[in-house]
Order: C-alpha cells, then sequence, then structure tokens
C-alpha cells in the first residue's frame, strides 16, 4: 500500500466535473486501499477520486471514525435524489488543509449509488453522515466546501486559498518538469 498524494485547492482536476465509471476500474482494490491509507494518513473522513488526481466518480468514506456501528463504504457514480432540511456545521477538506468553515447542508438525503461490488444501492443518509457526503458528491461535480460560504466569509480566507492556490501550481509544475 502507499500514501497518495492528495491535490490541492488550485489543481484543476478539483473544478472538474469527473467521469461516470461503465465498470470497476482494473487494480480497484489496490487503488482504494491506497486511498483509505492516504485518508487514514491525513485523519480524513471521506476522500473523492479526483482529490488524489483520478479522473473518476466515486468517493469513499470511513465512517467509522464518526461512530464505530458505522463503517468503510465506496459510493461508485452517485447521484442525490432528494434532499431536505437544513443544518450548519463546520467542514475541512484534505484540498484545503488548515481552513474550517461552517457550510449549509442538507439534513436527509436519499442517494443513488454503485457499491464496490457494482451493485445498484439507494439509501438515505442524515445528520453528520448526509454532511460527509453532500462534501464528497460535491467534489465529483467540481465544487469544493468554500464554494458554499458567502463572498464576505471567503473573503476573510482569501489569502488562505492563494497561498493553496500558488501551492498547488507549483506541485504541477515540478511534475510536469519531472
Ligand atoms: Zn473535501
Amino acid at each position: 500500500m502507499a500514501v497518495m498524494k492528495v491535490k490541492l485547492y488550485g489543481s484543476e482536476i478539483l473544478r472538474k466535473k469527473v467521469a461516470q465509471l461503465e465498470k470497476l476500474p482494473d487494480h480497484f482494490e489496490t487503488l482504494i486501499a491506497d486511498m483509505y491509507e492516504t485518508m487514514n494518513e491525513e485523519k480524513g473522513i471521506g476522500l473523492s477520486a479526483n482529490q488524489v488526481g483520478l479522473d473518476m466518480s466515486f468517493f469513499i468514506v470511513d465512517f467509522g471514525l464518526y461512530d464505530e456501528k458505522y463503517g468503510r463504504q465506496i459510493f461508485i457514480n452517485p447521484e442525490i435524489l432528494e434532499m431536505e432540511g437544513e443544518t450548519l456545521d463546520e467542514e475541512g477538506c484534505l484540498s484545503l488543509p488548515g481552513i474550517n468553515e461552517k457550510v449549509k447542508r442538507a439534513d436527509r438525503i436519499r442517494i443513488k449509488y454503485k457499491d464496490a461490488n457494482f451493485t445498484d444501492r439507494d439509501e438515505e443518509y442524515f445528520d453528520y453522515l448526509s454532511r460527509v457526503i453532500q462534501h464528497e458528491f460535491d467534489h465529483l461535480n467540481g465544487i469544493v466546501f468554500t464554494d458554499r460560504i458567502s463572498a464576505l466569509k471567503r473573503s476573510f480566507i482569501k489569502n488562505k486559498l492563494a497561498a493553496l492556490e500558488t501551492e498547488a501550481k507549483e506541485i504541477e509544475a515540478e511534475e510536469t518538469a519531472a
């Protein structure tokens, strides 16, 4: 297993609507294992494929970090069918280290997706789990959580965002040169 590089705010792939999967990608189990290792290393509860540079519609979560009765789960080609209610809570993101902001989210969602066996699922989630899913689902559509705060609040963190963008560009330039 290997820890992967998490793409920072400013990376192009975080602004892309990623491609739907027709089938499970090759070496999917290894990929997922690496993604979980990356997520655990960074103490995250969710990670989307484009956060590790993959143009693929899926994300992983480890709900066990929130409540032991839940576990790890993979959401492929997710589609949110229903959203209801409103909650406000703090979020962070492995692609935006050092930034935490309160974000409005729906309280209840109904989501359709394929699981790790590429089997269709249709489930409801509430509260914090629903929040994590909405955050990851946003990633697959090129949206990051700071897009969902007010312009005023965003102006308070504009230096942090600009610094991340610069860092992301530098990393990409190094990778291209290598
Ligand atoms: Zn995130």
